[in-house]
């Protein structure tokens, strides 16, 4: 809420007292706050963890939805007109980003921040009906955009998030430097947990079969080697060829479990399931923060490894 929002709905109620404490108030609590639009739930938490109370940070991504399906909506863009950061995930994510540097009128800046990370490709890559086929919905290429799945980029990009909230307040220099040092040593203890789980899996059975291809970031930070029974995008539809390139590899590899993380297409799986006899493990997050234990970056992190590690085991 800004501070006009905020006399506007103290307004409604005409009582003298709240009139005078509202008014009282604003510049002290309200108005001199940075204003920050994020477009991705990490880095909504992240800018909340180094923001502290010197931010107002509106996400507009919400927990649990797709952030390749996610369009502006009006009053989206009404929000980004008064903000002074925006965040985005980038590496082509966000495909609506022309509409949001259109509605700051080049006053805010538009922090890109997957963009200054750097890339992964992703698994089998699509032939071109494919890439005809999810056009518009995932316009990246080759590239996977899930770059939150490694947590030292997440520490990269809490560094990239504190020096661009000091860079808009230098007089918070010390606030936020010692916010981000804070929630980088909760990353680090989060990175030792995970060391510690995935050294339960021996290296040859560090084998993902999942069904979007969200997790070469993951795989790389953590020994593991990816087989997308889907393209990058959830849109996506398997060939033929791939299925049974998949149930060969299965086979081979006697991996113990598939993780199809958003099951889009149900027959593909149990036609995977049957071949191979392989089970379906617990689902997984791809595209960021949801609900319950995977509202924090920590706990959507820890589902996955341990999902992961326990059901190839
Ligand atoms: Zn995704």
């Amino acid at each position: 809420m800004n501070g006009g929002q905020r006399i506007l709905r103290c307004m409604r109620t005409p009582h003298w007292l709240l009139i005078a404490f509202a008014s009282w108030s604003i510049p002290a609590h309200g108005a001199d706050k940075l204003r920050v639009s994020s477009f991705s739930t990490i880095l909504t938490e992240i800018a909340t963890e180094v923001g502290g109370e010197r931010v107002e940070v509106t996400a507009h991504v919400k927990p649990g939805v797709d952030p390749h399906e996610f369009e502006p909506k009006p009053s989206d863009l009404k929000v980004v007109e008064n903000s002074q950061l925006i965040l985005l995930s980038a590496k082509h994510m966000e495909g609506y980003i022309g509409k949001l540097r259109e509605a700051t009128g080049g006053k805010a800046t538009l922090l890109e921040v997957g963009n200054t990370l750097p890339s992964l490709k992703a698994a089998g890559g699509h032939d071109h009906d494919d890439h005809e086929k999810s056009k518009g919905k995932h316009d990246h290429g080759e590239e996977d955009p899930h770059w939150w799945h490694s947590v030292t980029n997440v520490q990269k990009a809490t560094r990239i998030v504190r020096d661009a909230l000091i860079k808009l307040s230098s007089g918070d220099k010390a606030v936020f430097t010692q916010n981000a040092a804070k929630y980088s040593s909760r990353l680090d203890a989060l990175q030792k947990w995970v060391r510690g789980k995935v050294a339960e899996l021996p290296r040859d059975q560090r084998r993902l079969v999942t069904s979007h291809d969200a997790f070469q970031y993951f795989a790389r930070e953590n020994g593991f080697t990816i087989y997308a029974i889907e393209g990058v995008s959830s849109a996506d539809q398997p060939s033929s060829k791939k299925v049974s390139e998949i149930i060969q590899t299965i086979k081979a590899q006697k991996v113990k479990a598939i993780f199809p993380e958003s099951i889009e297409n149900p027959k593909v799986i149990q036609e995977i399931t049957r071949e191979t006899g392989t089970k379906v493990g617990p689902a997984l997050h791809a595209d960021g923060l949801s609900e319950g234990e995977a509202s924090t970056f920590e706990g959507m992190y820890k589902h996955n490894v341990t999902s992961i590690v326990d059901a190839l085991k």
